[in-house]
């Protein structure tokens, strides 16, 4: 049977990002995808210019008319739009024991804030607690314990463990925005490990938060364990960024390639 993983997130117009690369991503990995628009971006590789957020009932109405049909394997959560929207969530996914994979998005690549600072303290508050996987990068986990960005391995070791202890099974903090010629992901929960690569010179980085988190959420749904999951995902990830630049999508941070 296709695995089956779901996307909670918000819309990319210019398809980057958010719902539509979870998309592709769980396209490409060969898992079926269900999504949950939380909130509506016009945004292309430039530029974020106008965010609607849906009335919170009607993301839990999404999540209920998806989880009372299908055998969701997996669950990512992206882009959520706001306080009422990370509750509702929250609360439409208490009953389940469906793997959860959190993207704490907060920023866009452009820059442009996707999550208001006040909503930050809901997301730890309410979903933390919930998560399989925590995938922050090194901003968003900064955000998340209130502390300055960790400047070196031990602060970020420290930091990992800080947000284990709000909640999640796992915590993969994302190296992407550190400087260096080599980016390294560190995986703490159950066990430990490092997953690192060069770092690949391009511009067109737009969507890789949301194509690394889905792509985990694919490989939950396809039964993989969650360190298993996470490598799949690197490899995946990746791939995608050194195709990137062949799409030539955008003037701006343009997409990776799926
Ligand atoms: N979700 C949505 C809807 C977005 O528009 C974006 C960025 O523009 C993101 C998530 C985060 O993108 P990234 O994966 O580049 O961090």
């Amino acid at each position: 049977m296709t695995g089956i993983a779901l996307t909670i997130a918000g819309s990319d117009s210019g398809g980057g990002a958010g719902i539509q690369a979870d998309l592709k991503t769980f396209s490409a990995l060969g898992v079926y995808g269900a999504s949950v628009v939380t909130a509506v971006t016009a945004q292309n590789t430039r530029a974020v210019t106008a965010i609607a957020a849906l009335p919170p009932q009607m993301v839990r109405a999404q999540i209920g008319a998806v989880l009372d049909d299908l055998s969701v394997g997996a669950i990512k959560i992206g882009m959520l739009g706001g306080p009422e929207i990370i509750r509702s969530v929250a609360e439409a996914l208490a009953p389940y024991q469906i793997p959860l994979v959190l993207d704490p998005v907060m920023v866009a690549k452009s820059g442009d804030r996707l999550l208001e600072a006040e909503a930050v303290c809901a997301l730890r508050d309410h979903l933390l607690p919930l998560a399989t996987v925590l995938t922050p990068n090194l901003p968003e986990a900064a955000e998340l314990l209130q502390l300055p960005c960790a400047a070196d391995i031990a602060a970020r070791l420290e930091q990992g463990r800080a947000l284990q202890a709000m909640g999640p099974q796992w915590v993969l903090m994302k190296g992407g925005h550190a400087e260096g010629a080599i980016c390294s992901d560190l995986l703490l929960g159950a066990e430990a490990a490092v997953f690192t690569a060069p770092r690949i010179a391009t511009r067109n980085t737009h969507g890789t938060g949301c194509t690394l988190s889905a792509a985990i959420a694919a490989g939950l749904a396809q039964g993989l364990e969650t360190g298993a999951a996470v490598s799949q995902a690197h490899c995946y990830l990746q791939k995608a960024i050194a195709a990137a630049d062949g799409l030539g999508v955008g003037s701006g941070h343009g997409p990776v390639h799926h």
